[in-house]
């Protein structure tokens, strides 16, 4: 028996950090939608739990008050700066000024199990109907716009209508397969662990390592609350195919046989298992929109291609498809050209030029040499010292 379908102006697939912030800015603008996951919250999600300073600007944007909700709520440490570790393991060390404001720490580390669910937790109960767990069964293009097919508790197939389709579901979600073009293999592999009790961590400091062996990967050290420490690798998925690497293990022997590593971990233990996920960093702007649909964060390939940093990405991307869809409502045009010049023409203008130059410095943190010559000449402030501090958006205003 098919069931009678519901009818919404939208619906967003995945309650991630661009999902929600998307059903945030519709409900501000006073939008009924429909927000679907296969997950309950709270949920993991493989990360490294930094937060850059587009994450809370652009909350902040949506609700003045964000910050001062969020940060006493949370357990989250705020971060003062970064420190690059070289191959011949001397480090280059920055701080922000602005790590003085508590309510707008240049960056901070957070969990995303209760990040996400935090921003789970705020979407509206007045204009978003929540459905998760849910199975979403098929997508079907309709031409008023799309019909989703889904299941929740029972077997029973459910159907819901909307004008325009968000799909927020992530780097391993489903919408691929019906909307959007193919996704091409993720370019970066990760591997995530945390660690209790490791040596030698300031608190206010997140660390990156470039080690010879995994450059132009790196090792990152990122400092939770509790004396918890995001322990992960991120590589290059040519360089682990060219050198057959198993990424959690190689995480695990790194760990082991660097000297300076071997030092510091050798009171620690582990608190979880080592997981593995891919990022979503090969942006396409052309393939963000189509008639009917926006593609929004990692679902949209918006992952920085060299740090691997997607989260403020997603949250930014997903605040703008809000206001695109704003538009299409009241002009009633969902075509593929006028979801372009609303929301991919803004989303590409502005991380096309972002990604352009991560790339550029990317290619010469291939050379452990120069990042050897950097860490050494720490105190001379030149300009690759800059576009280090830069493409590790902490502090970053854009
Ligand atoms: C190991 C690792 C470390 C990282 N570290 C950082 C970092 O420190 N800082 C940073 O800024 N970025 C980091 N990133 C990138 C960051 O995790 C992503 O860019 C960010 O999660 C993107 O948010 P999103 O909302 O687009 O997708 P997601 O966070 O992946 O959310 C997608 C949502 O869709 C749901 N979903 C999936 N499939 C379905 C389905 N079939 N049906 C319904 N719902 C579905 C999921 O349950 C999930 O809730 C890291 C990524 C990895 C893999």
């Amino acid at each position: 028996m098919r069931m009678p379908h519901f009818s919404i102006p939208i619906v967003i697939i995945g309650s991630g950090p661009a999902g929600c912030t998307c059903s945030l800015q519709l409900s501000k603008q006073g939008i009924h939608h429909w927000l679907m996951d296969k997950e309950s919250f709270p949920r993991d999600k493989v990360c490294g739990d930094g937060f850059g300073y587009r994450v809370m600007r652009t909350l902040k944007e949506i609700d003045g008050l964000f910050p001062q909700k969020f940060f006493p709520q949370t357990s989250h440490s705020p971060i003062a700066g970064i420190r690059i570790f070289a191959p011949n393991r001397k480090f280059l060390q920055f701080t922000f000024q602005e790590a003085l404001d508590p309510l707008m720490p240049p960056g901070f580390t957070c969990t995303r199990r209760d990040f996400d669910n935090y921003l789970y937790q705020s979407t509206s109960s007045t204009y978003c109907s929540k459905k998760n767990p849910v199975t979403i069964v098929d997508i079907l293009k309709r031409n008023e716009g799309y019909e989703i097919t889904y299941r929740e508790e029972t077997d029973l197939l459910q159907h819901v209508r909307c004008q325009l389709l968000i799909a927020a579901d992530g780097e391993q979600g489903i919408s691929h397969k019906y909307i959007g073009s193919k996704t091409v293999k993720a370019p970066l592999i990760a591997a995530r662990a945390y660690f209790k009790g490791v040596g030698g961590i300031d608190k206010r400091l997140i660390e990156v390592h470039f080690l010879k062996k995994s450059i132009p990967g790196y090792v990152w050290l990122f400092p939770l609350e509790d004396d918890r420490v995001n322990v992960g690798l991120i590589l290059p998925r040519t360089l682990v195919k060219e050198k057959e690497i198993h990424v959690r293990q190689f995480l695990t022997r790194l760990l082991q046989e660097d000297p300076l590593f071997a030092e510091r971990f050798a009171q620690a233990r582990p608190i979880s298992g080592t997981k593995g996920w891919s990022l979503a960093s090969k942006f396409v702007p052309s393939s963000l929109c189509g008639d009917h649909y926006l593609l929004v964060g990692d679902r949209a390939n918006l992952v920085d291609p060299i740090t691997g940093e997607g989260i403020g990405n997603a949250v930014w991307s997903g605040y703008q498809a809000a206001k695109a869809a704003n538009e299409a409502l009241q002009k009633q045009d969902f075509r593929a050209a006028f979801l372009k010049q609303h929301y991919a023409d803004i989303i590409g203008k502005q991380l096309s030029k972002e990604f352009a130059f991560s790339k550029k410095l990317g290619f010469l943190l291939r050379y452990p040499f120069i990042l050897n010559i950097i860490a050494s000449s720490a105190q001379k402030r030149g300009w690759l010292y800059r576009s280090l501090m830069k493409l590790f958006g902490y502090g970053k205003r854009g």
